[in-house]
């Protein structure tokens, strides 16, 4: 089973590192990639460069079993679609599990990706729960969980798509925004992120850091 998280990574952080850990324990994943969006459709646009937000990844992943991150989003012309890239994923990878992890956020935003009512068919969707939000009872969002949640665990290695699930994982308030604000700011953010992603935002002056 591959677990794929997407997401902008501007820059990427422990709450990214944890939570991933997390699910990949938790679902026994052979594989986890991270997937940066290169040009994200719902959002403005990031700060560093793609290159540079897939540097960062993979500096912060260097060490880590079974962690990787995939480009492919990078290799493609116009906004990063969930949809093409799990498209692309289906194709290459064939007829293994794949899981979609998302954000309890990611997914109440879900009905606005493009085509998003494909997604259920080529990939498990696992969604990272936050004790507080919860989730809309009509609409095609709850009729989506309702036609595709489970309980079990084991069900997903079973076929290659199509099943949602709720985990629970550590809160960590941390965020992409917050860290980006104070670098701006002049303050450190350190032990909010790795200390190589932030040696590297360094080297290459991003965030309004002097170089
Ligand atoms: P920004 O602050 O720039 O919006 P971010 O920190 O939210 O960025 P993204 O790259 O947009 O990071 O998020 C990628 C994925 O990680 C999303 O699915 C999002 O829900 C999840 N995520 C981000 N921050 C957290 C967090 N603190 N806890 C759990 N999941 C998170």
């Amino acid at each position: 089973m591959i677990g794929l998280f997407g997401g902008t990574f501007d820059p990427i952080h422990y709450a990214h590192l944890r939570t991933a850990l997390e699910v990949q324990q938790q679902l026994e994943l052979a594989e986890l990639r991270f997937i940066p969006a290169a040009i994200p459709p719902h959002r403005p646009q990031p700060l560093a460069s793609a290159q540079q937000r897939l540097d960062m990844v993979r500096l912060a992943i260097l060490d880590q079993p079974g962690m990787t991150v995939d480009g492919r989003e990078l290799e493609r012309e116009g906004p990063s679609y969930m949809v093409d890239t799990l498209a692309s994923l289906r194709d290459e990878l064939g007829e293994v599990p794949l899981v979609l992890i998302l954000g309890l956020d990611a997914l109440l935003g879900l009905p606005a990706w493009h085509q998003w009512t494909r997604l259920i068919g080529l990939a498990h969707i696992v969604v990272m729960e936050r004790p507080g939000v919860v989730l809309p009872e009509q609409g095609e969002l709850a009729e989506l969980v309702r036609a595709h949640r489970t309980e079990e665990i084991t069900r997903l290695a079973q076929e290659p798509a199509g099943a949602m699930l709720f985990l629970p994982v550590s809160q960590l308030a941390i965020s992409a925004t917050d860290i980006r604000a104070r670098l701006a700011a002049g303050a450190s953010p350190r032990f909010l992120l790795p200390d190589a992603v932030l040696d590297y935002i360094h080297e290459e002056a991003l965030y309004g850091v002097s170089g």
